[in-house]
């Protein structure tokens, strides 16, 4: 059931070919470095949800202690004791709760009475996710903008959209496309932009080290790629 829907929720369809991307030659090192996607889809395997949250919580758990006793923390310290399952409870209920198609938002679209027909805007809505690479934060702002046509969307659905798709391991580009089409396909408009803006974890403290520095991917689309709309969206979000 959930294996068919593959591209309807983000997820990429597994390789059935056995054949190594072209990316398989470079070193995981490279390709964390460069924060190179190899695609827009979460690439999840087939059986991904065969194994109950609960059981997942269970075995994460204890391989989450097992690292912290290699890393030689003494788990039986008081301070140390519930951390091996708080981070399973939090990988499986929380940061990647939107990997299971089954927690996606289910979207409800009023007629649009009032024949409103221009640009609706919802800005600064909160990204917390995860960067794929080197599960380290992701941590910022997208802002979205739609034209109706026929149907408007509830508000909060916009965010919970955001949350959706921001709560699995990420990258930024896919992030931006993952709810730029699923946008589209909810409001049936091409008229669709998303823009986000984040900062990096894996940059500002590991590797090159540098604060403060942020993001910004768009994905525009229909009339967003006319200039003067866009200008008009972009001025909405200054
Ligand atoms: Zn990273």
């Amino acid at each position: 059931m959930i294996n068919s829907n593959y591209e309807a929720n983000g997820v990429a369809a597994p390789h059935l070919n056995g054949n190594p991307s072209r990316y398989a030659e470079a070193s995981t090192d490279e390709l964390g470095d460069q924060h190179i996607a190899t695609s827009y889809e979460t690439p999840l395997r087939p059986d991904a949800f065969e194994m109950p949250d609960e059981e997942k919580m269970v075995k994460i758990e204890k391989h989450f202690r097992e690292i912290m006793d290699i890393l030689g923390l003494d788990l039986r310290d008081d301070s140390l004791q519930g951390t091996p399952k708080r981070v399973a409870k939090m990988f499986v209920r929380e940061a990647f709760s939107g990997l299971n198609p089954l927690n996606k938002p289910s979207i409800s679209l009023f007629e649009n009475k009032f024949q409103y027909r221009q640009m609706l805007v919802e800005k600064n809505i909160q990204v917390q996710s995860f960067c794929e690479h080197h599960f380290l934060p992701i941590q910022g702002h997208a802002h979205i903008a739609y034209i109706a046509n026929g149907k408007v969307i509830g508000l909060s659905k916009l965010n919970r959209i955001v949350e959706y798709y921001a709560r699995r391991p990420q990258v930024q580009e896919r992030l931006t496309v993952q709810i730029a089409k699923e946008l589209r396909k909810v409001l049936g408009t091409e008229d669709v932009a998303v823009y986000i803006d984040a900062r990096h974890m894996c940059v500002e403290m590991r590797g090159v080290q540098h604060p403060n520095c942020s993001t910004v991917t768009t994905e525009y689309s229909g009339k967003f790629l006319n200039e003067n709309t866009r200008a008009e969206f972009l001025q909405a979000i200054r």
